[in-house]
């Protein structure tokens, strides 16, 4: 079954009140898809990359079976470039630069070898872009998963409204669904945004986890309890990924397999967030994994 991970690729410098990274390689797509090739080994990354990308992490995808034919490499440009630096408490940060370089003229082609998709992730972009995905694809996948962020709803709100029209699975975190839905309660906020396109909608609340609304139905995950979290970046693009990754493993996106993609996708976002970058996801396989898995049915399991 294969899987399009479509977002960005790029360079990121990211500060903590410990320590300084430095630039490394990172990008919603880049942790979406190392995460979901520990489900699946047909994995698609659309995306674009400057020309300082190094050679050795796109032979790295290419041992993760990762194909990168839809990676456009733009000659005359760097790749995109973030830094950010969070605060104490790890769950804000600031963004301290934005260069978007490569992704400036980035047009998302979808080769023809894609079209066999099953299903389809799109990253974090403008909702411009991932619409045009969409369209490129003469065949339907069976499920579309969408992340997006607050900058989206404040710059691209029309864009991001036709885009919900045709995905099935939305992924946001708290504060983005509360200002898509204008609601302050999560589960009228739910109800609100479910009527603007995606049967599936996934709310995720940080260190608090996260939850599944479909039709009357909730559904909630843990996170995993971590005495020290050392980088948060890329941990929901983890949890995206990942999740879509069970999906594809799975062949089904029934509720039941939906609850149990989730817990998978808190399990491998549990791990990034142990080191800088996409570093700890590349050392980890199934076996962490489902040790993880585990870990976070203890956590959650109890007699009454
Ligand atoms: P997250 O921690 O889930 O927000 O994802 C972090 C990743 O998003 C980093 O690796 C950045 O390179 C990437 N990123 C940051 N800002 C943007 C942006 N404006 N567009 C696309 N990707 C971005």
């Amino acid at each position: 079954m294969s899987l399009i991970v479509f977002g960005s690729i790029a360079f990121d410098h990211i500060i903590t009140p410990q320590a300084d990274s430095g630039k490394i390689v990172g990008g919603a797509a880049f942790y979406a898809a190392i995460a979901a090739a520990n489900f699946v080994d047909d994995i698609k990354l659309l995306a674009v990359i400057g020309n300082d990308f190094p050679q050795a992490e796109l032979d790295f995808l290419t041992s993760r079976h990762i194909a990168y034919d839809g990676v456009q490499k733009v000659t005359d440009k760097p790749s995109f470039f973030w830094k950010g630096s969070y605060h104490k408490d790890m769950n804000n940060r600031d963004s301290l630069d934005t260069q978007l370089n490569a992704l400036l003229d980035f047009k998302a082609t979808v080769p023809d070898n894609y079209q066999d998709c099953t299903y389809l992730l799109l990253g974090n972009l403008d909702p411009a872009l991932q619409l045009k995905v969409i369209e490129q694809l003469a065949t339907r996948p069976k499920l579309i998963a969408l992340d997006t962020m607050n900058f989206w709803m404040e710059i691209a709100l029309d864009n991001l409204k036709k885009v919900l029209q045709k995905i099935d699975l939305l992924i946001i975190n708290e504060s983005e669904a509360k200002e898509l839905s204008g609601e302050n309660n999560l589960t009228k906020a739910a109800k609100k945004i479910r009527a603007m396109g995606p049967v599936y909608l996934i709310i995720k609340k940080g260190e608090h986890g996260a939850l599944l609304f479909y039709e009357d139905k909730i559904f909630a995950t843990s996170a995993l309890v971590i005495e020290n979290i050392f980088d948060p970046t890329g941990a929901g693009d983890t949890f995206a990924g990942a999740l879509m990754g069970y999906i594809a493993q799975h062949q089904s996106h029934d509720f039941e397999t939906l609850k149990a993609a989730m817990v998978a996708g808190s399990a491998v976002a549990s791990f990034c967030t142990e080191k800088f970058g996409a570093t700890r996801l590349k050392e980890i396989d199934r076996t962490h994994i489902n040790q993880r898995i585990q870990e976070l049915k203890q956590l959650t399991a109890y007699t009454i």
